[in-house]
């Protein structure tokens, strides 16, 4: 969060073909003044027009993909992956379930759509999948494939007349035929795959002579067709049809006609009798002037339109222009929707179908047309070189702003944040946020407090996350020395910018640390905050003795090893910070850096742990150094049992580390490498960690009872990295087995 913070906020929700081109567009050129949050629930977006393509083999899954994260972070925009439980357009705040509201001046919903199932049964225990989410659409198919197991050819039932379900039939038949093992069938399995519709024909909507040659690949393929019913009941063994024919099936795919996502009707503005949020020609909703809806999710009022990609893409640049005006209160534009659209269907054999008004047509002219459509169309959202950023200090205002005690955030801001903030009350407390003073006043018991400070500039563009990391980043060192955190004050650098941005950064900041304080049963006394060019934050953090303190020097002689998460957050970080982290490594990542080291208190108490730290900025060959120097042992790890983070492996291999990773080296004289020291793996082991693990000594009898107390508490990559030897030459080396 380096740049300035502008005083609206645009919001898009669902980052479809529509709203992808706002992102496009802010990335090229930003508003001014203004923010741009993406809020999505996947951290990758598919575009549907190549899922078939994808099916079937003839481009690899990334092709069809936008990465989220890397496109939002090359774009300096703030993602956020949570789930929207509501929207309150009077306050204009977006609300989800497990963060604080989002403020917005203009918010642009394009969730997209779902399949319909309308009063079909469905039993348990069914071979359903649906094609949405796309996301993981093919990972399904492929675990129900496989799960198919040998012998005899799985039967696939797509439901479905439109083109879509066309395209997978015809897809999945192609990908059968020339490569079944990778769809998780075996080296001689086939599919007999069916399509079932309740129109009179397949291809609903399309020309005739379109449908006629429609038929013909089918019939030529050999895929069944079955028109005239719909399908009443989905069993365990395939379907049952409204005219009561059955249809057996080992996997159905569902891809029906659209209808509107849960939730649209959790948002409770005007909507169609699908659920689609009505909107007038401007793409704005009918309940509120600052709510676009487009693409699938929007119906504009008086228009018949079919659900269908091409218009989501056509409203892209009404959108962009469209919140543009609604930011500068200028007049909004009328979307017109395209009379006519090319519809092409890929037959997955080099070849595509096509129509165009009362044309139909098809060959491998048409799939070399569809197939450069589609990549040009992708290209431009797979482009994650980072953006040129602003200068944060270019505005001459800010060259006035007072430093020292006078780059404090204005009270009004932080009593605002205080209202909200449900503090949580602790008897250890005295006075604290509820009778504020000049200092907190907390009580000792016996005259001892544990106390630890720590903070970091935030290397991500989401507060609510990095007020939830640094609080346990920082409560982490109190809980290895066995305390039990009290309470905590807050250290905060707010960047730069317009006081109402502000006031939602820290309202978000505040919210998830003291979500985190209150899991610890601990609360927030006080703090300091000023602001600055980038977001920093962190807390010194005090604590209540529960044992005698646990100290890094108790390891012994034959101790193993135990490390709790995975290596590689600095890595990640780095990575992230340049736009190069892919989406798939995004979550494993946040949730490795969210798992709380409160449980080490347990393992103190409980579990005879003989020595423990937690492995942060120095990285675990550094933490661990220390550890052997005040326990005066030696230490053997072996690398092949060291955990890394899902995608660390490759960044380290292109050569991505953290800034701090060269002091970390330093450490090195300590270390001796058998096997290849330059093995890139081995640079792990001095990756800085933001909310690291735990690295504990434990006799190897105890070792059971702790590795299913951890599995329980959710720290599933736990494991024994190595063990302590002696140290005859007093030289506490560290050995590292690659
Ligand atoms: C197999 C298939 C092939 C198709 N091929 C074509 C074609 O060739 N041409 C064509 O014109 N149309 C095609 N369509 C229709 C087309 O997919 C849709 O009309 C189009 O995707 C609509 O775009 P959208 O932006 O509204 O939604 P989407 O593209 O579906 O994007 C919605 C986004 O919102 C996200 N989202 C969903 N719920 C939430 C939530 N609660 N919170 C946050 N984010 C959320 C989703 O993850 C997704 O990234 C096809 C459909 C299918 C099923």
């Amino acid at each position: 969060m380096q740049k300035k913070l502008g005083r609206n906020t645009v919001v898009l929700l669902g980052i479809g073909h529509t709203n992808a081109h706002v992102l496009r567009k802010w990335k090229m050129k930003p508003l001014e003044n203004a923010e741009l949050v993406c809020v999505s629930n996947f951290p990758i977006s598919t575009y549907s027009g190549m899922l078939p393509g994808a099916l079937s083999g003839q481009y690899p899954s990334e092709k069809m993909e936008i990465d989220l994260v890397r496109l939002c972070a090359s774009a300096g925009v703030r993602l956020i992956l949570d789930e929207v439980v509501g929207v309150d357009p009077l306050e204009q705040r977006l609300l989800f379930r497990n963060r604080p509201s989002l403020a917005y001046d203009a918010l642009s919903i394009g969730v997209g759509s779902v399949p319909t199932f309308g009063d079909v049964e469905i039993s348990d225990h069914n071979p359903l999948i649906s094609v949405k989410p796309m996301q993981t659409f093919l990972s399904r198919l492929r675990d129900r494939l496989e799960a198919c197991g040998g012998g005899g050819n799985p039967r696939v039932a797509v439901v479905g007349g439109g083109i879509g379900s066309i395209e997978i039939a015809l897809c999945l038949d192609q990908r059968m035929k020339t490569n079944p093992t990778s769809l998780g069938l075996e080296s001689g399995q086939q599919c007999d795959i069916s399509l079932i519709t309740g129109g009179d024909r397949i291809g609903a909507g399309l020309l005739e002579s379109t449908r006629d040659k429609v038929e013909s690949h089918f019939q030529r393929r050999g895929i069944k067709a079955i028109a005239g019913s719909r399908v009443a009941q989905i069993t365990p063994s395939g379907l049952v049809l409204k005219n009561g024919a059955t249809e057996e099936a080992d996997v159905v795919i569902w891809a029906t006609s659209a209808i509107a996502p849960p939730i649209l009707k959790a948002l409770s503005l005007e909507s169609d009798e699908r659920g689609f949020v009505l909107t007038k020609s401007t793409l704005q909703s009918t309940s509120s002037d600052q709510i676009f809806a487009v693409g699938d999710s929007g119906t504009m009022q008086d228009q018949a339109l079919v659900k269908a990609g091409v218009f989501a893409v056509r409203q892209g640049p009404f959108l962009w222009d469209n919140i543009r005006r609604l930011l500068e209160n200028r007049k909004l534009v009328n979307y017109v929707p395209q009379a006519n659209f090319l519809k092409l269907i890929n037959t997955a054999d080099g070849s595509a179908i096509g129509e165009y008004k009362s044309r139909s047509f098809q060959g491998r002219w048409c799939w070399a047309l569809k197939n450069r459509i589609d990549l040009k169309f992708m290209k431009m959202y797979q482009d994650y070189s980072p953006m040129e950023m602003a200068e944060v200090s270019a505005d001459p205002e800010d060259v006035m702003r007072c430093l020292g005690c006078g780059g404090k955030i204005g009270s009004k801001l932080l009593g605002e944040v205080l209202k909200e903030l449900e503090v949580p009350a602790h008897e250890d407390v005295i006075i604290g946020l509820e009778n504020p003073d000049d200092a907190a006043v907390i009580r000792t018991h016996g005259g001892q407090v544990t106390v630890t400070t720590d903070f970091f500039a935030s290397p991500m563009d989401d507060p609510y996350l990095v007020g939830q990391i640094a609080l346990l980043n920082s409560a982490s060192d109190c809980c290895v020395m066995g305390a039990q955190p009290t309470s905590a004050l807050a250290i905060v650098q707010l960047p730069l910018g317009h006081p109402r941005a502000q006031l939602q950064v820290m309202r978000e900041l505040m919210a998830g640390s003291v979500a985190e304080l209150k899991k610890m049963n601990a609360t927030i006394v006080g703090g300091h905050s000023i602001e600055g060019p980038r977001l920093t934050a962190g807390f010194t953090v005090l604590g209540r003795q529960l044992t005698d303190p646990k100290t890094k020097g108790m390891l012994e002689e034959g101790d193993l090893l135990v490390s709790t998460k995975p290596l590689g957050t600095g890595v990640l970080l780095a990575a992230l910070m340049q736009g190069l982290l892919p989406g798939k490594s995004y979550l494993p990542l946040v949730n490795t850096m969210l798992l709380s080291n409160y449980i080490a208190i347990r393992l103190i108490q409980d579990y005879q742990i003989s020595a423990i730290t937690d492995v942060t900025g120095f990285g675990m060959a550094g933490h661990l150094a220390e550890m052997l120097k005040a326990s005066g042992k030696s230490a053997t790890i072996r690398m092949d049992e060291v955990r890394l983070l899902p995608g660390c492996q490759a960044l380290i291999d292109a050569g991505i580390e953290s800034t701090l990773a060269p002091d970390n080296r330093l450490v090195t004289d300590k270390v001796q490498f058998i096997g290849d020291a330059a093995l890139p793996a081995n640079a792990a082991l001095f990756d800085p960690q933001t909310s690291g693990g735990l690295l504990f000594g434990i006799a190897e009898s105890r070792l059971p009872e702790v590795l299913d107390f951890l599995g329980h508490e959710g720290f599933e990559e736990t494991c024994v990295i190595g063990e302590v030897t002696a140290n005859p030459a007093a030289t506490s080396a560290l050995t590292v087995v690659s």
